[in-house]
């Protein structure tokens, strides 16, 4: 008889909202909740390229690079109209290196809901000398 493996399937389950993953390059937590997660501390590695929340259509954070690349694509530094996809991010020079993870928490707040958060993360990071 030989042996199956059965593909595996990553799912983030958290009940209450309160974890945001582990950066995958250097495991450093990407956001710190302060208090009753009234406050958000940012204490983003520099692999953190964006966070975005599907909800409000809005970004919670952008690396001073992301930021850049934004400049450029939308020359009046408006990001209302960005649509996040994988061909805008190819314009904004992305490419295999950045790891987008969408991550949908379930909670029960009145009522069971949903929300979707977009964290992404550059691979292939390096510093400005
Ligand atoms: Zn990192």
């Amino acid at each position: 008889m030989s042996q199956h493996y059965l593909p595996q399937i990553a799912r983030i389950e958290d009940k209450n909202g309160e974890n945001a993953p582990y950066c995958p390059v250097c495991g450093q937590p990407t956001i710190k909740f302060i208090d009753n997660q009234q406050d958000i501390n940012y204490k983003p590695c520099q692999h953190l390229v964006f966070i975005y929340v599907n909800e409000i259509d809005e970004f919670e954070y952008k690396s001073k690079d992301f930021k850049k690349r934004i400049k450029k694509l939308y020359s009046f530094a408006d990001d209302d109209y960005f649509d996040l996809n994988e061909e805008v991010l190819s314009t904004m020079g992305y490419d295999d290196s950045l790891l987008v993870l969408e991550i949908t928490v379930e909670s029960m707040a009145c009522g069971p809901t949903s929300s979707t958060m977009i964290f992404a993360f550059d691979f292939g990071y390096e510093e400005d000398d």
